[in-house]
């Protein structure tokens, strides 16, 4: 049996060992005390809650699979049902069922929710009149450098980029159209119209499964499960500081430990790390890899999740959460009222209304520069704004996620394509994670099998 390092104890990492599990010697090295990395469930006021990542793709299966695979499958939740909600112009207005990342599929259902003016909303109905706006094959553009042109920038501004803001902590003027949004990419290289490509292709057939799942007691469960159904040795607050490669060409792992240094060795190593940490580990081997890995922008963020008492509430929140666009101005940027959208938690604490908002977008640094305690202040004041008086909460903490999520700028597809082609000269060496081809836990799955599977069909491992 050959043994391969895995560095980065993420979900990504963790679903590399899983797949090379029986195959190979598997050791997985992560800094921080924890496994999971941005999958993270701790407590609040007694109660599990996730601190990072707390669905997973459901209209992708990789992600899903695996949790069925590690025995989760049983413990899968839906989403309660509810529409999209965004906080703008001064109140919480529903999104019309139907919407792709934003994007309606039948705009006249918008008249009246106040999300867009009557010239926006009017501008976005045009769209379908207008003529193709080309995309080449293998040309790429920011999504509102597409968008704006199609369905008008105020549609834009207030559908489609607190979507982004969601998803990527991103802004719809920097992210890749290709990279970001593929599936609304591969409709604009047909030409036509958007929306009613879009709209096509809901009545071919609206998903019958919830687009996202969690897991019961949290998500952070599923890469604790994938960690001990992998079998692998997992060595924690370990930190790789150093790649070498022998002279018999095998790969030396120079790591820093709480008991001093740690030298390891094994015939392939899997980098399962954010970009900026894959560059400084590829730094001596490959001057491009190194490059290309570092040119990759991050957003901060940080996550305040706080507990209510539901005695004390003066009304209860409804629906699952909202979304703010950036164009309003506020602080917070996403809230997620937890124990109304997971049937689960509020079966678990019937008493406390769990929620969290989320500050940081990119380019929106400087407000992470906040104390916890101011941060807790701001996100108490703007919920009170958008969602009614909450009141004080009886446990509030603040998870800051420094660098915690890559921005895939315009030519993404382009570098990855190039730091693949620099990683593919080091044998026995693969990259995956959220850096390359999805930030989303499914997406993230997905690259560490594969980087697991190219290891298997090398023959650096289980030859
Ligand atoms: C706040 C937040 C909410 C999110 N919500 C969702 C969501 O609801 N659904 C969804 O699908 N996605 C969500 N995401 C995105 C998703 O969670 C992440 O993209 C994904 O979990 C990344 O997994 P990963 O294994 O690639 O990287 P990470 O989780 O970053 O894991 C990499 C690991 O490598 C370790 N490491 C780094 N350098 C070294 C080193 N030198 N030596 C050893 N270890 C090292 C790190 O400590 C870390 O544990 C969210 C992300 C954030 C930040």
């Amino acid at each position: 049996m050959r043994s391969v390092i895995v560095i980065g104890g993420g979900i990504s990492g963790l679903a590399a060992a899983w797949q090379l599990r029986d195959r190979a010697d598997v050791t997985v090295i992560e800094s921080t005390p924890h496994i999971g990395g941005k999958l993270r469930t701790t407590t609040i006021a007694g109660i599990p809650v996730d601190d990072g990542a707390e669905s997973i793709m459901a209209l992708r299966p990789e992600a899903v699979e695996l949790a069925h695979e590690v025995g989760l499958g049983a413990d899968l939740y839906d989403p309660a049902p509810a529409p999209t909600t965004v906080w703008t112009r001064g109140r919480l207005r529903p999104m019309p069922r139907g919407h792709v990342m934003g994007i309606p599929t039948e705009p006249r259902t918008l008249a009246g929710t106040g999300l867009l003016t009557d010239e926006g909303l009017e501008r976005l109905c045009r769209e379908e009149q207008l003529p193709a706006t080309p995309l080449a094959a293998d040309g790429d553009l920011s999504v509102a450098g597409y968008l704006a042109e199609r369905i008008g920038q105020e549609a834009v501004d207030r559908l489609v980029e607190p979507m982004l803001g969601g998803v990527y902590a991103g802004r719809a003027d920097r992210l890749s159209l290709r990279s970001s949004m593929p599936r609304l990419a591969a409709v604009a290289e047909q030409g036509g119209s958007i929306i009613g490509a879009l709209r096509r292709v809901r009545a071919a057939g609206a998903p019958k499964v919830s687009p996202v799942q969690g897991v019961r007691g949290g998500t952070g469960r599923l890469p604790q499960a994938v960690a001990a159904a992998s079998g692998a040795r997992i060595l924690t607050s370990t930190l790789a500081r150093e790649l070498q490669r022998t002279t018999s060409g095998r790969w030396r792992v120079e790591a820093d430990t709480s008991d001093g240094p740690l030298l390891m060795e094994a015939d392939a190593v899997i980098l399962a790390v954010p970009a900026f940490a894959a560059a400084e580990l590829l730094r001596g081997h490959s001057p491009l890899a190194d490059e290309e890995l570092s040119a990759i922008q991050h957003a901060s963020s940080a996550v305040v999740t706080m507990a209510f008492s539901r005695a004390q509430l003066p009304c209860v929140p409804e629906g699952n959460g909202f979304l703010v666009p950036a164009v309003d101005g506020r602080t917070v940027k996403a809230a997620s009222f937890l124990s109304n959208k997971w049937s689960w938690l509020a079966e678990r604490a019937p008493d406390t209304f769990i929620l969290r908002a989320s500050i940081g977008r990119y380019g929106e640094e400087h407000q992470l520069d906040a104390t916890d305690r101011e941060l807790i202040r701001t996100a108490v004041s703007e919920l009170h704004l958008a969602a009614g008086r909450l009141g004080e909460p009886v446990a509030a903490r603040v998870t800051r996620w420094d660098r915690g999520l890559p921005q895939y700028g315009v030519g993404h597809a382009a570098r990855v394509a190039r730091i693949r082609e620099a990683v593919d000269k080091l044998p026995g060496l693969e990259v995956c994670g959220a850096a390359y081809e999805g930030v989303g836990v499914a997406a993230c799955v997905a690259t560490g099998r594969k980087a697991a599977g190219r290891l298997l069909q090398a023959g650096s491992a289980g030859a």
